[in-house]
């Protein structure tokens, strides 16, 4: 009896399984892409949704054949379900700038404006919301029925009117990921700049693993929109600029955080060209920049890091890495973790012999890992005291990099001493937590401006995205 109920059991899972991967893409879907763009309201406890519009977002560009986001990543998820059959036909996972905004606790109401992005579909769709629960679990918050043939769904391809170029071409949008860069605070004048970054920091993200290696996967364009003025807002030293994409410092009160509200005009400058993923360079030399899972990753340009920062905000906006410092001004520490972090880079160690990443750990290996974290973290909060002093000075821009360079090469030569310097692991501290969170190796772009490579859960963690759009 048991022997037939597991055989029957086997057999469940694997015909589940083969009616998802059944889902015929031009049994369902026209071929282009289908935006829902709402609002996103709420207050830190409370959160609504409100239908804004309904459009045609261009050729679709992502998978044909993977429909359904099994990575279980980010703070939010999205459903589309034929409404006849309940078939799900695709999902992914998200975040958003009202998450973030959610999370740092201001009780006032704040709106922001999102899209999600999917293939049209032929027949009556449900859009269905969820978020994740105090354990992690992903709830229906919002749903919503959308019918291709409905008055309120506006059909017509947005005729773009700017300046669009491709710096890599590798083939068809439909298996290769499709990266759109935009450029805010740059003249017309500045447009051979815009090209030049764009080349340059894209050349730097594909010396970087796993990117090096895949790098045929992958097409790049870029979209020109021109600035009245160079350089964007920066209200924290009082520099206030109107640019088209209205990319701002200062977002959440960061200094070195730089975002834009304005998600309407992005989207429809993005859709100039097919994407998957969206990058905006910032015509800028102070330090900064922000990613945000699948939405989009900032960067300043012209800062002595913004190589580093580009590959790093792209871990966050590519696949949902979290920040694996945590000695740094945005830092918190709860009592006790009891909750397993979704980030797939970083873990809460619940069950050591059960690690996020243990086919990548060697038995010899300590599990947590030493590192000499006190020296560490003694050496860190007193950069970042200085940090926030320099800042608050508002010295030039070449003081606060030549703080980071110290803080480099004094840090570099403390990881060199570490007997597991080159072990993955369990290393304390990360996603703003000085305990009780665990990264995967000493080192990552996710930790520190000293190393040009992710760590082997990070790795592995943006190989499985690239595999999502690139089959
Ligand atoms: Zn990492």
């Amino acid at each position: 009896m048991k022997g037939i109920s597991r055989v029957l059991m086997v057999l469940g899972i694997c015909s589940l399984s083969l009616a998802q991967a059944q889902v015929n893409y031009n049994q369902y879907f026209t071929g282009e892409t289908m935006r829902v763009d709402y609002f996103h309201t709420g207050t830190a406890t409370e959160e609504h949704f409100s239908l804004d519009r309904v459009l045609n977002d261009g050729s679709w560009a992502g998978s044909q054949t993977v429909l359904l986001d099994d990575l279980n990543r980010g703070l939010y998820f999205f459903k589309i379900t034929d409404t006849l059959t309940n078939t799900l036909l695709y999902s992914r996972g998200f975040a958003s700038v009202f998450g973030e905004w959610q999370s740092i606790g201001d009780p006032a109401w704040g709106t922001f404006h999102e899209s999600l992005r999917f293939p049209w579909p032929k027949l009556p769709v449900r859009l269905t919301i969820e978020k994740r629960d105090a354990k992690n679990s992903f709830v229906a918050i919002w749903s919503s029925v959308i019918d291709p043939k409905s008055r309120i769904v506006n059909p017509a391809v947005l005729k773009s009117t700017y300046k669009t170029f491709s710096y890599i071409e590798n083939g068809k949008s439909d298996n290769h990921v499709d990266i759109v860069i935009l450029g805010d605070g740059y003249t017309a004048a500045e447009m051979d700049k815009f090209h030049k970054d764009v080349k340059s920091l894209t050349d730097e993200l594909f010396t970087v693993e796993p990117y090096k290696s895949r790098k045929a996967d992958f097409n790049v364009r870029a979209v020109e929109t021109p600035s009245a003025s160079s350089g964007v807002n920066k209200p924290h030293p009082g520099v206030f600029n109107r640019t088209p994409l209205s990319m701002s410092y200062g977002a959440f009160d960061s200094e070195r955080y730089a975002l834009s509200y304005d998600n309407r005009t992005i989207r429809d400058v993005a859709s100039s060209v097919p994407y998957d993923y969206m990058f905006i360079l910032i015509n800028e030399r102070t330090y900064g920049g922000g990613g945000i899972f699948d939405l989009y990753s900032t960067v300043a340009a012209d800062n002595k890091f913004s190589r580093y920062i580009f590959v790093h905000e792209f871990g966050h906006s590519f696949a949902a890495l979290a920040d694996e410092y945590y000695a740094s001004d945005v830092s918190y520490q709860p009592t006790e973790i009891t909750v397993e972090p979704w980030e797939p880079n970083v873990t809460a160690l619940l069950d050591p012999s059960n690690l996020k990443w243990k086919d990548l750990v060697k038995p010899e290996t300590p599990i947590p890992t030493p590192w000499g974290k006190t020296d560490y973290d003694n050496y860190s909060y007193g950069i970042q005291k200085e940090r926030r002093a320099l800042r608050a000075a508002n010295v030039p821009e070449t003081e606060m990099e030549a703080l980071f360079e110290r803080e480099k090469k004094t840090s570099l030569e403390m990881f060199g001493k570490s007997k597991y310097k080159d072990a993955t692991g369990a290393f304390e501290g990360g996603n703003y937590m000085q305990f009780g969170i665990y990264r995967s190796a000493l080192d990552c772009i996710m930790f520190t401006r000293n190393k040009q490579e992710f760590c082997p859960a990070c790795t592995k963690a943006i190989s499985e995205v690239i595999d999502m759009y690139a089959k």
